[in-house]
């Protein structure tokens, strides 16, 4: 993907908004490069954690969210164990996942997607994960019907890989429901202060 170059250093928003949601001070970044030669997902990525970062300090704008970097970081955090200036990426790609969110870029491929669909689905009706639901749903939702099949015994028989969910209390899965319920009006644009302001009270 090309970056609209001519727009870096114009505006920093994203940067600054970035750098609210992760937590993360990206001028701390010195370029060394450990990050990307540890993550083991870079060679899938468009432009490596250590480029994005670099990317965010000059100012790019919006055209860094059609990136499939955020979507294929794995949030291993091995980035964060060897970057010597302690700068959590793992972090900042979650942040650049929801800035793609609330402005409605969709990941550049399906699959991301169509597993964090199923991811978050399954979390809403068990308050916890279910590999085996999202696994089969995934593979249903990406027509790869058979995609490692073949290793669903073994992983089943050897627990590894629960047959039936352990679900969360009711009051959590009630919690999880109303979180989920906030981020997507959050990402809608809506404004969810006033029942943020209840919440607490509560
Ligand atoms: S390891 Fe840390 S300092 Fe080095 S490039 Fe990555 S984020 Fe920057
Ligand atoms: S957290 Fe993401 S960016 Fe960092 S090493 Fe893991 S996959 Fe790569």
């Amino acid at each position: 993907m090309e970056l609209d170059l001519t727009r870096l250093g114009a505006a920093d928003e994203l940067r600054v908004r970035v750098e609210e949601l992760s937590g993360q001070r990206l001028a701390e970044c010195y370029q060394c490069g450990c990050c990307t030669a540890g993550c083991p997902t870079a060679f899938t990525m468009e432009l490596g954690p250590q480029r994005v970062i670099r990317r965010l300090q000059l100012g790019a704008g919006e055209e860094l969210l059609e990136l499939n970097t955020p979507w294929v970081c794995a949030s291993c955090e091995t980035c964060y164990t060897r970057c010597p200036k302690g700068v959590s990426v793992a972090d900042v790609m979650d942040a650049l996942r929801q800035c793609a969110r609330m402005s409605g870029i969709s990941p550049p491929e399906s699959a991301p997607r169509v597993f964090n669909d199923r991811f978050l689905g399954t979390m809403r009706r068990h308050g916890r994960v279910f590999e085996l639901e999202v696994g089969l749903f995934y593979n249903i939702s990406s027509g790869d019907f058979f995609n490692h099949i073949t290793r669903l015994p073994s992983l089943v028989f050897n627990g590894k890989m629960k047959p039936f969910p352990d679900r969360a209390s009711r009051s959590a899965r009630k919690k999880i429901r109303r979180i989920m319920e906030r981020v997507a009006r959050l990402e809608r644009g809506e404004d969810v202060a006033v029942e943020n302001a209840k919440g607490a009270g509560e």
